[in-house]
């Protein structure tokens, strides 16, 4: 089985061992002389017609990229009617360049604060086609809930445990009881972890998926909010924190966001935000090689420092802590392109796994090159982690 080295999406893990393992390939491939190298190819859709028409053929399953074809270009009338950013989405500075571009798609960035961003991005319907896709709704209901039910409260969370529990401990602090709303939580694995180090606290969701409310409902026992911020303010509830935890990457307008669940806070609330990190080698080398790019999806990349300037520009809060979990965000690997080599199947019942696939393979002198860079990696340990920064970053927002 093959796994491309980096790709930030529900399942898919960022290890280099992927690549080492086909460096090694690629090395003795080099030494039988064989001039053609197609390991690591299970699926390979579109490309080449390279399994056409031969008995030997292997399945060809859909992937995330044909997915996001179809609803985007095909469908989605980009980018002509795609909304496009005037200004800096964190900072509001009007100098921006062109960053770079995967799958289509641009990514800008701001020269006052370095925040890189997608644009055009999808307008709201288009959005909203593509998380009630086939992807996200097979990685439910193939991969994730079968795993729940097996696992239970073993889930597999989407940012690391020790943001998650440095959220819990701040957030809540010595208060024993007080109401918790987790934006975009989907099955409600957060909120049910929220529920077991503070039993005194009343969590609900605010997820719009009806399947995923239905799911958290079912197996957590936790409830949903199910409406807009807008309409959630009407209804006059408000809460002691709001969390949302990897959701922010997928917002083109996080001010709003962050303007819009503010105020539901109650007097001295706390908004805590995790998002994957795009540190200043993933702007300058990574680009499109960083597993956190992953348009349409991501559109959204913070720093520690720009992540700070975009919620210190809302002057809703008194006092903001920012921190950084998890391995190093950039790799050596990314030294090399690797985004046009890999693509992501979409679960099924029959493999519920989402697995990175091949669409074409490494030339042998690229695959000699990561081969060097994945050894190099794993002897330089936390370099990277300790002078450019970790994989996630997050914000712990106290409101005025
Ligand atoms: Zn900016």
């Amino acid at each position: 089985m093959s796994q491309a080295p980096a790709f930030v999406f529900p399942g898919i893990s960022r290890t280099a061992s992927g690549l080492l393992r086909l460096g090694r390939k690629a090395r003795a491939l080099l030494r039988d002389g064989v001039r053609k190298w197609r390991v690591g190819i299970e699926a390979a859709p579109s490309v080449e017609g390279q399994s056409a028409g031969k008995p030997e053929a292997p399945v060809i399953e859909r992937t995330i990229g044909q997915e996001v074809a179809e609803i985007c270009f095909t469908d989605g009338r980009f980018p002509e009617q795609w909304p496009r950013h005037g200004e800096c989405p964190a900072c509001a500075g009007k100098d921006i360049v062109d960053a770079f571009a995967k799958a289509g798609f641009a990514h800008r960035r701001c020269r006052d604060c370095e925040f890189v961003f997608v644009d055009p991005f999808p307008p709201d319907d288009v959005a909203e086609r593509l998380y009630a896709g086939e992807y996200y709704t097979n990685y439910r209901e193939f991969h994730e809930l079968p795993g729940l039910i097996r696992d239970g409260a073993a889930t597999k969370f989407t940012a690391p445990d020790s943001a998650l529990e440095r959220v819990i401990s701040r957030a809540t602090g010595e208060r024993k009881e007080g109401a918790w709303l987790d934006v975009g939580g989907g099955l409600g694995a957060f909120a049910d972890l929220v529920k077991r180090r503070r039993s005194g606290w009343a969590v609900t969701l605010n997820e719009l998926n009806p399947r995923s409310v239905e799911i958290a409902k079912a197996h957590f026992g936790v409830d949903n909010e199910p409406t807009s911020p807008a309409a959630l303010f009407e209804t006059g509830k408000r809460f002691d924190v709001i969390s949302a935890i990897s959701i922010v990457e997928h917002i083109p307008e996080p001010s709003q966001f962050v303007h819009a669940y503010a105020r539901l806070l109650k007097p001295g609330g706390v908004l805590a935000i995790c998002v994957p990190q795009f540190t200043a080698l993933n702007r300058t080398v990574s680009r499109a090689s960083s597993a956190n790019v992953a348009p349409p999806f991501h559109v959204s990349f913070f720093d520690v420092h720009n992540f700070e300037i975009m919620l210190r520009r809302t002057q809703l809060f008194d006092r903001i802590e920012i921190t950084q979990d998890g391995g190093p965000a950039f790799s050596l690997l990314h030294l090399v392109d690797s985004s046009t080599y890999w693509d992501i199947t979409i679960p099924t019942r029959e493999r519920p796994d989402p697995r990175s696939v091949m669409t074409k393979p490494y030339d042998l002198e690229t695959a000699a090159v990561l081969n060097a860079l994945g050894e190099a990696e794993q002897k330089i340990g936390d370099y990277f982690g300790d002078r450019d920064g970790r994989l996630y970053v997050t914000a712990l927002a106290w409101i005025r």
